[in-house]
């Protein structure tokens, strides 16, 4: 039971915004009466954070107020436009409830007493604390939990110091069971964003995949694409979903029966070879055994089990088997539900496989990316004992990190213990299951500490709580995520930190340089390591600050094209 009152911090948060006027030595960002005003409109290209797609924006200020922020022409995940999370992106700006300057508690843990410290007097806290962990524990006893492109700088620090001891819960509770079938299939994961050939697909399959609820920008647009020239659609969902609302083929599965109709998909695929058969001969690995076990599945044996007709599912089986391999058999993305997604996307895989469809046009095309490289820095220090998430490998088919596994060794001091967390940008009382346990395991910590922009639940429990500025007011690392154009972004500042908000790169290498490691952070500021970043890679740090985004040479993303087809599995094959 949490005992958080959301209310009370915010309250707090306030009353020690007003101390926090009154120091000195702080950095606050303060408009003087006596500037001028600034007046007109200007623009200022950027890209967004409200979730991890990162379109690219241009946002607008009018009256030196932040107005409003719209999709980048030059992008190619936004096309110009932004989804409705995105443009109200702006709201962050002047949200009342944010966090706005370093707290640090002056009570028991959970009593949600702090008083309001400079950035000085709260950095120096946590590098006093992280130095005495690393003397009596060992650097890996400091353990963090990070999400999201900002916390790149702080990954940086961390390593510098010593840890191997960083997770993410968004991999358990997202993406992770997904990646690990799509890896174990063709030896490499489902990407993100998703390698799903929206657009040039004839035939597309909605497995636990809610496009148009699960708003991605680029997928909702090509989504509309195709169902406007005709894309036949087909939709599992026990919910009338948005999507299943547009699709030729709507089948309102039971919760939970997902395997069953994938099993009995692939046996009428088999049975009635329906199959790209060239495909399997020259990439597949296995497929005597593969037919022999989809064999007792057949739509007879999944009816009861999934409330789908016979009829209807040898109808859709017959459907995709039709537009191959322009048959998109979507990978979905929050794939935890039941305990057997993995297996579950093991079998969408397997299913895309049977109709040719990994690396073919309007499939599920392979990624691109353009090479920016690193700004030079010393070697990390190497960890002496393994990462505390997946000790002995538990986990052997995991492709991330286990963040559940940290939060056991932080309870039971099992391989060792863990007493520090850093937790950016999750509110780990809602991103890992039980918020008893992660309370059993923050009263072991010596050190806990939270950045963020807003006050979460779980900042209400921590030490030290560092107030982030949001994505419009600050720099972050380039975007060169992976996509069909190779492509580069840059955020920058639109407007500053209304108060005494920092931007993640600062509060890492300033905590940085307290702990002795500034060797990893040789450049002045942010722009001097953007600068060099893009200049080492032939491109100009003006032409991608005037236009935000940079696109790169086109590289084959289809196998007829030329992508290579290379399958990181122990048979070399799918
Ligand atoms: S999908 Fe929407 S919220 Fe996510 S980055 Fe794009 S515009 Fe922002």
């Amino acid at each position: 039971m949490i005992t958080l009152s959301r209310r009370r911090f915010l309250k707090i948060s306030a009353a020690t915004m007003a101390a926090a006027t009154a120091y000195e030595g702080g950095n606050r960002v303060i408009t003087h009466a006596a500037e001028k005003p600034e007046s007109g409109t200007r623009t200022v290209p950027t890209f967004c954070n409200i979730c991890f797609w990162q379109c690219a924006g241009i946002a607008t200020v009018r009256d030196g107020k932040l107005w409003k922020i719209e999709g980048n022409p030059l992008d190619p995940l936004s096309h110009g436009r932004l989804c409705t999370r995105g443009t109200g992106g702006v709201a962050g700006h002047d949200d009342p409830d944010r966090l706005r300057t370093p707290l640090l508690r002056v009570s028991e843990r959970g009593e949600e007493k702090w008083k309001a410290v400079t950035w000085d007097e709260a950095l120096n806290f946590m590098a006093d604390k992280m130095r005495k962990i690393a003397a009596e524990h060992g650097p890996e006893a400091m353990g963090a939990f990070i999400h999201g492109l900002g916390g790149s700088f702080f990954k940086h620090t961390l390593r510098a110091y010593g840890t191997n001891n960083i997770v993410a819960p968004s991999g358990a509770q997202c993406r992770g069971p997904r990646d690990t079938g799509y890896t174990v299939t063709y030896g490499d994961d489902a990407s993100s964003p998703e390698r799903t050939d929206i657009v040039n697909a004839d035939c597309i399959v909605l497995i636990g995949s809610h496009i148009g609820e699960n708003m991605h920008n680029t997928q909702v647009q090509e989504f509309a694409e195709a169902v406007g020239r005709g894309a036949s659609v087909i939709v599992v969902d026990p919910r009338f979903s948005v999507a299943a609302s547009k699709a030729k083929y709507y089948l309102p599965i039971k919760p939970g029966t997902d395997i069953a109709l994938l099993l009995a998909w692939m046996h009428v695929i088999v049975e009635e070879k329906l199959y790209d058969k060239e495909y399997i001969d020259k990439y597949g690995f296995g497929f005597e055994q593969f037919v022999a076990e989809v064999a007792p599945y057949t739509p007879e044996w999944a009816y009861p089990e999934t409330g789908i007709e016979p009829g209807m599912i040898r109808a859709t089986a017959r459907e995709m088997a039709r537009y191959r391999p322009a048959t998109l058999i979507h990978t979905g993305r929050n794939s935890s539900w039941y305990g057997d997604d993995a297996q579950r996307s093991r079998a969408m895989a397997l299913l895309a496989a049977l109709l040719g469809t990994w690396g073919r046009k309007g499939g599920l095309w392979i990624p691109t990316k353009m090479e920016i490289p690193a700004y030079p820095h010393p070697p990390y220090p190497q960890p002496k004992r393994e990462a505390a998430d997946n000790p002995g490998n538990k986990y052997p088919f995991t492709t991330e990190s286990v963040s559940t596994g940290l939060r056991d060794a932080t309870i039971s001091g099992k391989p060792y213990p863990i007493k520090g967390w850093f937790v950016y940008a999750t509110n780990l009382m809602y991103s890992l299951p039980s918020h008893e346990e992660t309370i059993r395991a923050i009263q072991n910590l010596d050190l806990f500490v939270v950045c963020d922009v807003s006050p979460s639940e779980i900042a209400g429990w921590a030490d030290l709580v560092l107030p982030e500025s949001i994505y419009l007011e600050r720099h972050d690392d380039l975007s060169t995520t992976n996509f069909k154009t190779p492509f580069v972004a840059l955020r920058q500042p639109v407007v500053a930190a209304p108060d005494d908000q920092k931007p993640n790169w600062w509060i890492a290498k300033t905590l940085a340089e307290k702990l002795g490691l500034g060797a990893y952070y040789p450049w002045k500021d942010i722009e001097e390591y953007l600068e060099y970043r893009v200049r080492a890679a032939g491109l100009s740090y003006g032409q991608l600050k005037r236009d935000g985004v940079i696109l790169g040479a086109p590289k084959p993303v289809y196998y007829e094209d030329g992508a290579p087809a290379v399958f990181d599995t122990p048979s070399k094959k799918i």
